[in-house]
């Protein structure tokens, strides 16, 4: 079943969990994370990044995610993540995304406003949520160099950004970066806590690969409806093919396979331990056909 993100991430917020947000860049990481989705039987956001349009293009992307989600047994949001302009966020609504995410966080704090704000009021004209970035969540090799107050959301800020914008959900920087790091990122659980207090909608975290299962588990019970992963997937299935050495493109393929579904039984594990006995009340009245 295909839904929006709306009532899912409330949901999540006022549980005390996260909902796992998985990258997808190919029919076998999408169909790997439906699996685990429907082992679990809990909803999954799956994403396809405007960055990885060399792999696998939004039209592409947004025909497979729907094709598979539809017949998933779980809700499915299938996600534009990391939209970068109206245009592209345009045409992923009309395409069939069900949220979209604009990511003007690179620019100005006033560009990054209107930029949200008109893709905001173009989306719910159709009933489709939108997450929007505040604070650059930068980039794991550059991890630490700018280690000080200022890689972190304010959250008087955040606040203004939201009713400014209208956007329904927020990502945040409180100290993941995308990509792999060296070492396990230091999260501020302090400025978390007071973004969850002062922002009224559903917080993300970006950058949640190899930030430490203990660290996600806490965002998530502290605050953060949302964790994205991509680049643990990538690792994680070529290091399972490095050890195993399958000798056939048969084999390989399910080597990699096995190893993305055992890292996100994994994450929905630490992402929602939390979640317990939360009621499935998401999904009714909101599914998109
Ligand atoms: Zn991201």
């Amino acid at each position: 079943m295909l839904i929006s993100s709306q009532e899912l991430l409330a949901d999540a917020r006022e549980g005390g969990y996260a909902v796992p947000h998985f990258n997808y860049w190919s029919r076998a990481s999408l169909q790997a994370h439906i699996r685990v989705a429907e082992a679990v039987g809990r909803p999954v956001i799956l994403g396809i990044a405007e960055a990885h349009s060399h792999k696998m293009t939004l039209e592409e992307g947004v025909v497979l995610g729907r094709y598979y989600g539809e017949r998933a047994s779980v809700p499915v949001v299938v996600h534009l993540d990391h939209g970068r302009n109206l245009e592209n966020v345009r045409r992923g609504i009309d395409n069939g995304f069900t949220s979209v995410m604009i990511d003007a966080s690179e620019e100005d704090y006033e560009v990054n406003v209107a930029r949200t704000r008109e893709v905001v009021d173009y989306a719910h004209a159709k009933g489709i949520q939108v997450e929007a970035e505040i604070g650059h969540v930068g980039d794991g090799s550059t991890y630490g160099a700018a280690n000080d107050d200022t890689i972190y959301t304010a959250v008087d800020l955040a606040e203004q950004f939201v009713e400014r914008t209208g956007a329904d959900s927020l990502a945040v920087s409180i100290g993941t970066a995308h990509g792999a790091y060296s070492g396990t990122p230091q999260i501020n659980f302090e400025r978390l806590h007071e973004l969850r207090e002062g922002v009224g909608v559903p917080l993300v975290l970006h950058g949640g690969s190899s930030s430490g299962d203990e660290n996600l588990a806490r965002a998530a019970r502290e605050g953060i409806a949302k964790i994205n992963i991509f680049t643990d997937f990538m690792t994680a299935a070529f290091a399972a093919v490095k050890s195993v050495q399958p000798s056939t493109w048969w084999d390989l393929e399910a080597v990699g396979f096995d190893a993305m579904t055992a890292l996100g039984l994994h994450y929905f594990e630490v992402f929602q331990h939390a979640a317990g006995t939360v009621a499935q009340t998401y999904g009714e009245g909101t599914t998109h056909e």
